[in-house]
């Protein structure tokens, strides 16, 4: 059986598939495979574990071949797959869920709260710059986050991690899904509200939703314009969330005092001028950037290459409803 990985993971976990006798493949490169190199690379596999900078669709899939088994995306989003034309082929998808990856977004996001509060982004600058010549009574004013209104959109897996660590700053909490979760309002005191409200009510305003259709640039001019005015904005999830460009005028018109992205609309181009303002931090897409989060995600991807092609259906699948007519 024949596996291609599309980048060098961390870990020895590939390994593990060599030992049970996989023939395995790793792209060479030391960057995201374009289209054409990809297409090259896949033909003829039975499984692939694809990153979140690879668009998997049905045509990718075809040039692979008939044998193609499973897509383990190396993540938690599988929004980078055509989960739809996969499962039409009868393949199995699979993601990396797990509490090292859960508590790695959400103490990012931490940081992420933390550092717009505390101006630690442009601060820091201006030390190294040089411009620091001692205490100032007003240098860097920030604000402090205890009873202010953290708002969690997707309080999900991620999402929860966030709304239990916001305990500790004694925050009041709001949220919004899809379905109420009755357990979690009861466990963290925390409270439902329809989106509008959670958009009003925020001082600090959190993402936690999987790209969907549903959800692409949920954040935009009509949204932004409901929210407090200067809240701050915290990206984790996916960058077409949020309407980057309606971000950036809200940023500009003091709508809000702050943006803290870790995702972007463009991850091979990011906006200029979002880069040029003082009151967004950004860090590249690394929520899930901790050595136990990144170990755990290909113990994960390889345990589902493991279990679908030895015909145990993976733990991890997204489309159960594939498994009764997959691919053998
Ligand atoms: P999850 O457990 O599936 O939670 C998703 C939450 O979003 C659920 O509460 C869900 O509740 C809600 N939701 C889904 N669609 C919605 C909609 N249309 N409107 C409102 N709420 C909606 O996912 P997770 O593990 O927490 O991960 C969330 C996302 O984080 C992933 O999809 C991924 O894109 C991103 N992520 C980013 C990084 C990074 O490195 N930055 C790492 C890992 C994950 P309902 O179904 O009740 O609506």
């Amino acid at each position: 059986m024949k596996v291609f990985v599309t980048r060098k993971i961390p870990g020895n976990h590939l390994e593990k598939l060599e030992k049970l006798g996989y023939e395995v493949s790793v792209s060479e490169f030391d960057r995201a495979l374009t289209g054409e190199e990809l297409v090259e690379r896949v033909k003829g596999v039975d499984a692939i574990i694809s990153m979140v900078t690879e668009r998997v669709d049905g045509d990718l899939m075809d040039v692979a071949g008939p044998q193609l088994k499973i897509i383990a995306n190396y993540a938690v989003g599988f929004d980078n797959i055509d989960v739809g034309s996969a499962t039409d082929r009868g393949i199995v998808v699979t993601n990396t869920p797990s509490d090292e990856v859960n508590e790695s977004v959400a103490e990012h996001t931490w940081s992420l709260i933390l550092a717009l509060a505390n101006r630690i982004v442009e601060a820091d600058e201006f030390v190294r710059q040089g411009h620091f010549r001692g205490w100032e009574p007003d240098l860097f004013l920030g604000t402090n986050l205890i009873g202010k209104t953290l708002g969690i959109i997707g309080l999900g897996r991620i999402g929860t991690m966030v709304a239990r660590r916001a305990q500790g700053w004694k925050m009041q909490i709001v949220y919004f899904k899809r379905t109420r979760d009755l357990t979690c309002e009861k466990e963290m005191g925390i409270l439902y509200c329809p989106l509008e409200d959670v958009l009003k009510k925020s001082d600090f305003l959190t993402l936690h939703v999987p790209l969907t259709e549903e959800t692409r640039y949920m954040i935009n001019k009509e949204t932004l314009a409901k929210m407090k005015k200067g809240a701050y904005l915290i990206n984790t999830a996916r960058g077409k969330i949020v309407n980057e460009k309606h971000l950036i005028d809200a940023l500009k018109s003091e709508q809000l005092a702050g943006a803290a992205l870790d995702v972007f609309d463009d991850e091979n181009d990011v906006s200029s001028e979002l880069l040029k303002m003082s009151n967004t931090i950004t860090t590249p897409h690394i929520g899930s950037a901790t050595h136990q989060a990144r170990e755990k995600m290909g113990e994960m991807a390889i345990e589902a290459i493991i279990e679908a092609l030895s015909g145990k259906k993976p733990k991890t699948i997204v489309n159960e409803e594939v498994w009764e007519r997959r691919r053998n």
